[in-house]
């Protein structure tokens, strides 16, 4: 499959970029990795008439320290995630999910701005920002603004993004010193998109859950934040009834497709398994 034709443009700063995605409008598109941007031209489900490759632009690639948040700049691929010391200290998590995605070669290329700003209910990054309370920079024809995970996603491939605008930055806030972790994925093969997912972050004191949020991936058609179930939690051991209880909490907001990746209820089914699993293995990792 060849994808219809496009002007190419490199802009060499975001208020280029961001120039030329306000006067080419609707037919322009921002080009990160293409991973998932080029196979929907290929497959014609997207026909922009110029794509504006991000990659001239210096400094919307590293991953910093400011404060008590990491920064992540919009063009870090996900492998730049798995080789840094800063993630693999501070937000293991990111570290876990990112070795989920695809394959090594879709990594070298994939960023995480485009993952986050795809909007696909399928990019695992998405539910797992929103898990840790992350937030966005954009910068658009009238300036800059910061929107928070949970409020970025508002439909499948529908988001918070005006014209014009560009992500270029998410901001992490860092997770408690002890906290546990864990990214539950179940796909189909290697290198499949999940047909279910859930995130969790905690945090334990004396045996007992002290704060808790989890994400659910591919469950619905944006990313959700599961508040119900993690309030089950605080409090408790994690005994297998506490476990039941946030796993139902859990698929009570789940309204995932129908396709390839199973009927309804066998994605909630499984949805609800992932996120029993995602509490135990992250409860056994706090200290
Ligand atoms: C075989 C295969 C398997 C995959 N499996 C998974 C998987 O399991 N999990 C997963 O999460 N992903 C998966 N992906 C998708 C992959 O992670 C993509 O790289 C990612 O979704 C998009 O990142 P990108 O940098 O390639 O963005 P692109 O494809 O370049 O862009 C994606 C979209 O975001 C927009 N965009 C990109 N950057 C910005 C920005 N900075 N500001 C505003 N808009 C922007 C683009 O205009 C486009 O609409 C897979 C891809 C392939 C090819």
């Amino acid at each position: 499959m060849i994808p219809g034709p496009f002007s190419y443009h490199r802009p060499a700063t975001v208020a280029d970029a961001v120039k030329l995605l306000t006067t080419l409008g609707d037919d322009a598109r921002p080009l990160a990795g293409g991973h998932s941007l080029v196979p929907m031209m290929k497959l014609r489900l997207a026909t922009p008439e110029h794509l504006i490759d991000l990659h001239g632009i210096d400094g919307l690639k590293g991953i910093r320290r400011d404060g008590d948040n990491i920064v992540i700049g919009a063009m870090t691929t996900q492998h730049d995630l798995l080789a840094s010391d800063e993630i693999a200290k501070s937000l293991p998590i990111l570290h876990e999910t990112a070795l989920l995605i695809a394959d090594p070669q879709v990594r070298y290329r994939g960023t995480v701005g485009g993952n986050v700003a795809n909007g696909d209910p399928g990019n695992d990054m998405p539910a797992l920002m929103m898990t840790l309370g992350a937030s966005y920079r954009l910068e658009g024809p009238s300036g800059g603004r910061d929107i928070a995970a949970s409020e970025f996603y508002q439909g499948a491939y529908f988001t918070a993004l005006e014209p014009g605008e560009l992500l270029t930055a998410i901001s992490i806030p860092a997770p408690a010193a002890g906290h546990g972790y864990a990214y539950e994925k179940l796909k189909r093969k290697v290198g499949d998109y999940a047909t279910a997912a859930a995130a969790v972050v905690l945090t334990m004191a004396g045996g007992k859950v002290t704060s808790c949020s989890i994400g659910l991936t591919n469950l619905s058609e944006t990313p959700l934040l599961a508040t119900d179930a993690a309030k089950a939690v605080i409090g408790t051991s994690l005994d297998p009834a506490t476990l039941k209880k946030a796993a139902d909490a859990a698929t009570a907001i789940m309204s995932p497709a129908a396709d390839a990746r199973g009927p309804v209820e066998y994605r909630k089914h499984v949805g609800g398994i992932m996120v029993t699993r995602a509490l135990t293995r992250a409860a056994a990792k706090a200290n």
